[in-house]
């Protein structure tokens, strides 16, 4: 509030000074002022020098657009007297004719929209006060200069003037007079260029160009808060989660000139190198220019150390060799600005003949490997603490250091857009069938496999490819699950897209792609892209190490990993897992002689059938395990009991059927009966989980003496004790856990006569069903452990198929139905609500009941947040999220100290 000057009564306080050693805000203010006008009031106060001027705050911005675009009525008089004493401090007059003040219109969000929005220089300026600004600086062409850049800006985004009207105008006059650079006019030349540009506005909008310099300062301003509404502001807000009530302040600010000859200059510059984070100023300037030359990139800007020029190989002088002085004020300013904001700075400078003003300053945006170096550099140097620097790094941008990814520079013809369901990107042939992606593999060409969906068949194509493309299915359907399990790169439910396998062509985007034509595929993005692209390679530097075990050191919650292969585990030990959180059976069954047995013992019509194929199963089970108990030695192993969706895993090709039916000693028409009978509508919610075992206890008996014979053998090997979890799928009911938990009971006893071992084990459910949730006190009488299955718990708490959502979700996110798709991120207000309950009700009938989450979620940071929240022991992800689930499990338990705090 400040009082009204006649009646002393308080008003609303619009606008906040700064400049001259003082100001009325601070860093700290961003909502009201903005991330810049905040800044320009702290690097005020700091004595820096800064030209003075007022920020206009975001919430005018607020008022704007809540009263039909009009300002507050008591604005104007705050603002026009902000003014005056801006125009007083530094010795000149707005609109004076022979001592003109000129100023810059400038927007400034909360948070940073890097050119979104709208930005008006050398405001003041008029056909007389032009006059009055050449008398002061001797410098007619400076002032003629600077009026034409004036009336081009505000034409264009106060007047909506086309620039491409002035870009031929000038064009125009430079051909007349033979000159190729702007540089090459003088003064009487700009001043023709001006005429042209006035007649020009007044033709395309019926008015002269504005002489009123007051007229000219509340059109910019109102121009600049409407920019808060354009068509590229909005979508940078909704690509960056940018609330569109926080608003944009307006900072006027006394104009500082670049362009006033060979003394003057403009730049920008990091504090430390944004693309490789070293502790090294870094930046750019131009002689005798304006801000927005060095962005436009007409000219080619000078490095500001002598350090990078000499690195760039540039004879062009350096900001350090042509104004020491200057350069020197500089750098001490830089590290003054890092201690105080404690991060690496994106400054914007102007030295005006000799004089350096700082225009901008705030944290700057830098790549994933900068990311990390700075913030391990920054905790080093003990400018932050080890915990800070967990917090400065996103997890989800540790993907970027953990698969290539495409160049954010390199050219691309995006052709069609699915979900990004594996991170990374590859490139490779289009092969339709995972046979020839083995055979091309095999002959050492990369590959891309591109299906409709895949299934367990495909595994082999999966892993010989690079990539995986699917038109159908969403972030849980097979391919999506499996490709971020193997860490392949992976787009699924492409829809747009059309495969036709019987002509072996894929149609995207309008184009005809045949096997053996290349693509690019970016499972972070679900971009499908035209041919190869740039690329960049993953880099584990120490500085990731460092910062991970920093991580590890402040988090609660352990990190494990979904991983069935010796493959995988080794990889999820290596990315730092601490055990294994779901092994999913089925997965181990993929392989071609494998299938056929799992085939077998699904097709047998008894149970003599089913124990013949299941003999076949139990050596390489038993071996499995083995391996996975050792490569895990000292980690707890959780291993689920077979759980396959039918569809998966029953035979569809004759020449499958076939192979089944010599194998059971039938004809392949009672196999094709045989699937007749198990053929299931709705397979997701049909016979799987634990209703295989109950249907068939001999299953349940063949794993779980797999499972111990494999804890005895691998005890003996690594010479440390062997805790195998035993894991029911799908439970809903406590009795069907009461049922399999009594197979495996008698089962272990029998292996203990057997072997004389006494064994050690746990028995624990998946929670997936919303009964299972609620039931879980009963449950948890058995269970000694739960273990969230969040991809069917929201299956079945939505009532929405995994494998059918992607259309549905798409359209649901593109109208604003729900915000984030909840098979990626856990919805938690309804299946995190069941998981809490679960959790709850679970740990009251059994204190202490061992909590953990491995279903998708589980390397989703946002979900781990919920999961920290909620009291779970530990999350479970695929081996390459491990990294993520570490990072993020750290943050969740910092943050959630900080609030306790
Ligand atoms: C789950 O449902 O969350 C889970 C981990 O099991 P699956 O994905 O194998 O059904
Ligand atoms: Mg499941």
């Amino acid at each position: 509030m400040v009082a009204d000057k006649q009646t002393g009564a308080a008003v609303r306080r619009w606008v906040y000074r700064f400049g001259g050693g003082t100001a009325d805000g601070a860093a700290s203010m961003k909502e009201l002022l903005g991330g810049k006008g905040a800044n320009l009031a702290e690097m005020a106060s700091l004595g820096l020098p800064v030209p003075p001027g007022f920020t206009i705050t975001t919430e005018v911005c607020t008022h704007f657009y809540s009263n039909e675009r009009k300002l507050p009525v008591d604005l104007e008089d705050q603002a026009m007297a902000a003014l005056s004493e801006l125009g007083l401090s530094v010795g000149a007059d707005f609109g004076d004719p022979r001592n003109p003040l000129l100023v810059s219109v400038r927007s400034g969000a909360p948070a940073s929209m890097p050119g979104m929005m709208d930005t008006i220089l050398n405001l003041g300026l008029n056909d007389s006060t032009v006059e009055g600004l050449a008398a002061i600086t001797g410098n007619k062409r400076f002032a003629y200069d600077s009026y034409r850049r004036f009336i081009q800006m505000y034409s264009d985004v106060v007047l909506g003037v086309d620039h491409g009207v002035f870009e031929e105008i000038l064009d125009h006059q430079k051909s007349l007079h033979g000159y190729s650079q702007d540089t090459d006019l003088r003064s009487e030349d700009w001043h023709e260029v001006i005429v042209a540009y006035k007649s020009a506005v007044e033709a395309e909008t019926g008015k002269p160009f504005p002489q009123d310099t007051r007229a000219q300062l509340w059109g910019a301003i109102e121009a600049v808060f409407g920019s808060w509404m354009n068509a590229r502001a909005i979508t940078y807000r909704k690509l960056n989660d940018i609330p569109q009530h926080w608003g944009t302040a307006v900072n006027v600010q006394a104009m500082v000139f670049g362009n006033r000859g060979e003394t003057s200059a403009t730049g920008v510059a990091f504090t430390r190198d944004p693309s490789t984070g070293e502790h090294a100023l870094y930046g750019e300037f131009l002689i005798n220019a304006q801000g927005e030359d060095v962005v436009a990139g007409i000219r080619t800007p000078q490095n500001i150390t002598e350090r990078a020029r000499i690195a760039a190989g540039d004879n062009k002088s350096s900001l350090e060799a042509a104004m020491p002085k200057v350069f020197g004020q500089f750098v001490k300013i830089c590290d003054k600005l890092e201690k105080r904001y404690r991060d690496m700075q994106d400054i914007e400078f102007t030295i005006q003949d000799g004089q350096l003003w700082m225009l901008q300053t705030r944290n700057g945006k830098r790549t994933t490997k900068a990311a990390l170096k700075i913030a391990v550099d920054l905790a080093d140097e003990g400018i932050i603490s080890k915990d800070e620097a967990v917090l400065r790094i996103d997890p989800s941008q540790l993907d970027q250091l953990l698969h290539p990814t495409i160049d954010p520079h390199a050219a691309k013809e995006v052709v069609a857009v699915g979900l990004p369901a594996s991170p990374g990107a590859a490139t490779g042939e289009i092969v339709f069938s995972a046979d020839a992606a083995e055979q091309l593999e095999k002959q050492g060409r990369a590959v891309l496999l591109v299906r409709v969906e895949t299934s367990p068949e495909d595994i082999h194509g999966m892993f010989a490819a690079k990539g995986i493309l699917t038109t159908r299915g969403g972030m849980t359907s097979h391919a999506a699950v499996v490709a971020r399990g193997m860490g392949r790169p992976c787009v699924s439910g492409a829809g747009s897209l059309r495969i036709d396998y019987a002509t072996g062509v894929m149609i995207a985007g309008g184009q005809t792609f045949k096997q053996g034509d290349i693509i690019t595929i970016d499972g972070s993005t679900g971009q499908v892209i035209k041919g190869a692209v740039a690329m960049r390679q993953p880099e584990l530097s120490g500085d990731f190490g460092k910062l991970m075990g920093w991580a590890d050191a402040a988090r609660r919650m352990r990190v494990r990993a979904n991983a069935e292969t010796p493959r995988d585990a080794k990889q999820a030990r290596e990315f730092g897992a601490e055990g294994i959180g779901l092994c999913r059976t089925e997965h181990m069954f993929f392989e071609a002689d494998r299938i056929l047995a799992v085939r077998e013992m699904i097709l047998a019509e008894n149970e003599a059938g089913r124990r013949a194929a299941l003999s076949k199963l139990l050596p390489m089970q038993r071996q499995d395990f083995v391996e996975l108990f050792e490569i895990m030695a000292g980690f707890p192993v959780t291993i689920r009991l077979l759980d396959p969706p039918l569809h998966e895993f029953l035979p569809h090709e004759n020449k499958e059927i076939e192979d089944v039916a010599a194998a059971l000693g039938v004809d392949a028409a009672k196999v094709r009966r045989r699937l007749v009978e198990l053929h299931e509508f709705n397979p997701m919610l049909g016979f799987r989980g634990c209703r295989l075992g109950i249907a068939y206890p001999e299953i349940t008996e063949m794993q779980a003496r797999a499972i111990f014979e494999a804890a005895i053998k691998a005890a003996a090997t690594t010479g440390k004790p062997v805790i195998p979890e035993i894991m029911v799928p799908l439970v809903g009911f406590a009795r069907e856990l009461d049922t399999l938990k009594a197979v495996i009971d008698s089962t272990a006893k029998t292996v203990e006569g057997e072997t004389g071992t006494k064994l050690v084990y746990q028995v624990g459910t998946m929670i997936e069903l919303p009964r299972a949730a609620l039931r879980a006190s009963e449950i948890a009488g058995t269970a000694e452990f739960f273990s969230f299955g969040t991809n069917d718990l929201t299956q079945t708490t939505l009532g929405l198929s995994r494998d059918d959502a992607a259309p549905i979700l798409a359209s649901y996110l593109g109208k604003g139905v729900i915000q984030t798709d909840p098979f990626v991120s856990l919805d938690t207000e309804g299946v995190g609500e069941l998981v809490a309950i679960a959790s709850e009700r679970g740990r009251k009938a059994r204190p202490g009941l061992k909590l953990g989450i491995c279903g998708e979620h589980g390397g989703d940071p946002r979900s781990i947040d919920f999961c920290e929240l909620t009291g779970l022991d530990y999350v479970s992800c695929s081996p390459f999220r491990v990294p993520v689930a570490r990072l993020s499990a750290a943050r969740a338990s910092l943050a959630a100290k900080l609030k306790k705090a």
